[in-house]
């Protein structure tokens, strides 16, 4: 990995970075102090995420900013005031009492990117109702196993999502008592969203809430095996809320754009709560990646902060460095990026492209928002995930029989463990007690991704526990191989598994798919064997390279290795409930 460091990010005009002074702000920070950032339900009633990422700005006479600017995939830009953001999740909130559901019911979303998505996650979290979002592109396999685990008791969808995935399955999820649908006409057995919030009050009084009551509900990814429901609660705002400040440098004058779909977390965590909580426009775009509608989306809604994920960004280089420069970028100040590992060539792309480097960020459904952040205020080191933020301790630790021992030593490969007790850490996995149990010990939660950590207190991630590969006996991090790979002209992406193999124990193998203009040879696949090589020496390098048009990957763009181990050895290709492309 690339130990150069490279420049930070464009400073804000006429200001500093939120978080200017690393050290300092971590030695200083205290929890209590930080909970003072938000307002807490009036008269002290306690802590409601919807609160804080709507009323609070509307009570503090900031109502007629706009909260979304929603783009349709056809047709003008339509905005959202905070005023108008409240009284839409009031009258959803209101609709949700008059139907009978109480706190702690389940409110499930299957909707595209739509007003009503935002309205509907707000509106729930209101009424203390627990909000769980899903891919709309899920087919209906993964609908009902979510809804059924999930023990939904209201779905909001549209009539054609209804009648193509949803209406069949209505006699095997008894639980599910209310399906609200978006459009005209509700199909039999449905409500009309639009009847039901126009009949209901706009004038809504948040219960109180305590800060431990559950909120929502997120299923993890599936990257690794069968997704897994984490529980988070009402406190976790704090954490929306603190890193959208130091981590995504977020102010109220920004236009933010979180390009992930809600129906993961990055999509609410960041595509709905930190840019409402800290007041700034939150940006919407309904359609799908389209380089060149991104692009004039930047440049058309001035947007300001962008967050965005290493597939979506090797996309756009793939689409080639000529068309960025139609477009007028300037107004972008900061660009991060999670989810995957970014490569090194993706980060100095964005300098080169944006003028400033895309700042990789590391966290997990699990851990509910950011914890460990290249800030705007420090050099990037391109490959790495950053510094931990302030009010999170972060270290490399050895699982041992007991416990854990935490290697205090730079540079040594261990798992990535982080100290219990973030206000944004899962508080259960659905229906799995024991499998919650297990990634906590001596008070760290173990997060099950390898890393290191170098002297200066950067960390560098080197792969998932699964993904790990064992040769000649070395342990071999994809993302290190891969970043490399990337480098060549030739590769737009690859994806490294071990092959396993008499001598060596595995053998790495890497999937590459080729930028445009490219035509796959022995030749070509010598060279980029040969780079490989020169980069990482043998030991290391792949042995085995495959062509392929398209690298299988989850619905929020994570490559699937165990999917490329299984099908190269013909083993069971295991849940791939949400492999993108599948079931639509
Ligand atoms: P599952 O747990 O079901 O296998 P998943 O782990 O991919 O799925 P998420 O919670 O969406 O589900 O993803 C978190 C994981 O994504 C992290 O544990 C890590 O492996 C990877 N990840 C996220 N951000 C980064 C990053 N900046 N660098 C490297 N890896 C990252
Ligand atoms: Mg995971």
């Amino acid at each position: 990995m690339s130990p150069r460091t490279i420049a930070k990010a464009r400073p804000p005009r006429g200001s500093q970075p939120n978080l200017d002074d690393w050290a300092r702000a971590r030695s200083e920070f205290r929890w209590e102090s930080a909970r003072s950032l938000l307002d807490g339900l009036p008269r002290g009633r306690g802590l409601n995420i919807a609160h804080e990422a709507v009323d609070r700005h509307a009570l503090a006479g900031r109502g007629a900013h706009v909260a979304i600017r929603w783009l349709p995939k056809r047709g003008s830009p339509v905005d959202l005031s905070y005023d108008e953001l409240r009284r839409r999740t009031n009258r959803f909130a209101n609709a949700l009492a008059a139907l009978g559901a109480v706190d702690g019911d389940r409110v499930f979303a299957l909707l595209g990117r739509i007003p009503e998505l935002y309205v509907t996650a707000l509106g729930a979290l209101k009424h203390r109702t627990v909000f769980c979002p899903m891919f709309s592109a899920f087919g209906p396999e993964p609908v009902r196993q979510r809804l059924e685990l999930g023990e939904a008791r209201v779905l909001v969808t549209t009539a054609a999502l209804y009648e193509k995935k949803v209406a069949a399955l209505r006699e095997a999820l008894p639980r599910l008592e209310h399906v609200i649908v978006v459009g005209d006409p509700a199909p039999p057995g449905t409500l009309s969203f639009r009847e039901l919030t126009d009949r209901a009050s706009a004038v809504y009084v948040i219960e109180p809430t305590s800060a431990e009551a559950p909120a929502l509900l997120h299923f993890t990814s599936g990257t690794t095996g069968t997704p897994k429901g984490a529980l988070h609660v009402h406190q976790a705002v704090l954490m929306h809320h603190l890193t959208g400040k130091l981590a995504l440098d977020l102010r109220a004058e920004d236009v933010f754009w979180c390009t992930a779909d809600p129906g993961w977390v990055t999509g609410t965590s960041y595509g709905i709560i930190a840019p409402l909580t800290n007041g700034a426009t939150l940006l919407v775009d309904e359609a799908e990646f389209d380089a060149e509608r991104w692009y004039r989306t930047l440049q058309d809604h001035k947007v300001t902060v962008w967050y965005t994920a290493p597939t979506a960004i090797r996309m756009l280089m793939k689409a080639g460095s000529e068309l960025p420069k139609q477009f007028d970028l300037s107004r972008v100040r900061f660009a991060a990026s999670v989810g995957e590992p970014l490569n090194p060539e993706a980060v100095l792309w964005g300098a080169d492209t944006l003028g400033l480097p895309f700042h990789d960020n590391w966290w997990q459904t699990e851990t509910g928002g950011i914890m460990i952040a290249n800030y705007a205020s420090m050099d990037i080191r391109p490959g790495s995930m950053g510094r931990p933020l302030p009010g999170i301790e972060a270290a490399i630790v050895r699982r041992t029989g007991e416990g854990v021992e935490v290697i205090d030593a730079p540079e040594q490969q261990g798992e990535l463990a982080l100290r219990a007790g973030w206000p944004s850490m899962f508080r259960a996995y659905l229906n799995a007690p024991e499998r919650y149990a297990k990634c906590f010990a001596g008070g760290w939660y173990l997060s099950g991704d390898l890393a290191k950590r170098d002297a200066d207190g950067y960390f560098w991630f080197v792969g998932r526990a699964d993904d790990v590969i064992k040769t000649a006996g070395h342990l071999v991090g994809p993302f290190e191989v891969e970043s490399v790979l990337v480098e060549h002209p030739a590769v737009a992406e690859a994806g490294v598994i071990g092959k396993p193999d008499p001598v060596a124990g595995e053998l790495i193998k890497a999937f590459v798919a080729l930028r445009p203009g490219y035509v796959w040879s022995d030749e070509l696949c010598s060279q980029i064997l040969a780079h490989a090589r020169r980069r990482l020496g043998p030991t290391v390098s792949p042995k085995e390279i495959a062509l392929t048009d398209d690298l299988p990957k989850t619905r929020s763009g994570k490559i699937m290795r165990r999917l490329l181990k299984a099908r190269e050895l013909g083993l069971p290709e295991g849940d791939l409930s949400t492999l993108e492309g599948s079931e639509r």
